[in-house]
């Protein structure tokens, strides 16, 4: 997939487009951020801007970073992307969780030679964090000083597991979470996802596409339904009474056992009231997580003014944290009724 295909780090990919195409690209690179937010994809598109036969426009626009981009067709592109390009060797942990010194060694010994078919080989470590201290050790020299024509790349979202050393001879590149907006247009062009269910999933996902595409559709849109339906019993009511008992609601049915329900409920809560929060300090609307349920965040306006929305947002944050330590799902949920 080349960079003009991947959701977001805009900035960060016109860097790497625009080093790759000037010849100024690191030889070793650690690309570190959360999981699920396309890091690996970057690799593979780097790997393809280095290799394609043909180039397809800059990409990057006016960045002043922007260079050439891979044109995603061509024999190297496509053959990058299946995974069979003899100069784009991809490292990943085994069945034993770990990558071990003799993958390592392997790779290393591949990447003396020059490129086979391309012009540039590239080594892709995909969850650095799982190389063996040994295999680390192994890697040491080649990252110091790599083979003319190669690239390193150290996939990871635990960069600090990996010994200093290893991690003083890369380049870090940061990748951040992706907006909602982002993740939800993936779910919807990559995945099948309608509207509806990708922003919802979209909102419950901290910024990473994996962590949407591990709850099922029906799952995130069900949670949010149940979210949404109680910050608007919380809102109407003026009696202590029902408010209580709308907030209980959330807790009702499988979340009221399932601590894996009530945080997807609880994640959408979350985002709902920051969505509450951004309307209310007039920031600016596309960054809203659950714009396609604005009607109804308008009708929240109401009831929620600037300091009750904050309040309500710490605690709902506050109870995920107690669900994280293993609190009943039960009392945790009761305890966020009073608080709401
Ligand atoms: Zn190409």
């Amino acid at each position: 997939m080349p960079f003009r295909d991947i959701a977001g780090h805009q900035r960060t990919l016109a860097l790497l487009g625009g080093a790759a195409s000037r010849g100024t690209l690191p030889p070793s690179l650690i690309f570190a951020g959360p999981e699920g937010i396309g890091k690996y994809t970057a690799a593979i598109a780097l790997a393809q801007a280095l290799n394609c036969e043909r180039g397809r426009g800059i990409f990057g626009g006016d960045l002043p970073d922007a260079g050439q981009d891979a044109c995603g067709a061509c024999a190297a592109c496509r053959r990058i992307a299946r995974g069979v390009h003899a100069d784009v060797l991809v490292l990943a942990p085994g069945e034993s969780g770990s990558i071990k010194v003799d993958q390592v060694r392997e790779a290393i010994d591949r990447s003396a030679y020059r490129p086979f078919e391309g012009r540039r080989r590239v080594v892709i470590v995909d969850g650095a964090d799982a190389l063996m201290p040994e295999a680390q050790n192994a890697l040491l020299k080649t990252l110091e000083e790599p083979p003319p024509a190669s690239v390193f790349v150290l996939v990871t979202a635990c960069p600090d597991v990996l010994l200093p050393t290893v991690l003083s001879r890369c380049r870090r590149v940061r990748f951040g979470p992706l907006s909602p907006g982002d993740v939800a247009g993936v779910l919807m062009r990559g995945h099948g996802y309608t509207p509806a269910d990708a922003h919802a999933a979209a909102a419950a996902s901290d910024g990473s596409i994996g962590r949407a595409l591990e709850g099922g559709t029906e799952d995130f849109a069900d949670a949010r339904d149940a979210a949404a339906r109680m910050l608007q019993g919380v809102a109407a009511s003026v009696d202590v009474r029902r408010r209580l008992d709308s907030a209980r609601a959330l807790a009702a049915g499988r979340a009221s056992s399932d601590r894996a329900e009530l945080t997807r409920r609880l994640l959408a809560l979350s985002s709902l009231l920051r969505d509450v929060g951004v309307l209310l300090s007039r920031a600016d609307h596309r960054g809203l997580a659950n714009a396609d349920l604005k009607p109804l965040l308008d009708s929240l306006l109401r009831s929620f003014d600037g300091a009750r929305a904050l309040r309500a947002f710490s605690a709902v944050d506050r109870a995920l944290e107690a669900l994280d330590r293993n609190a009943s799902p039960k009392i945790v949920a009761d305890w966020l009724a009073f608080q709401l």
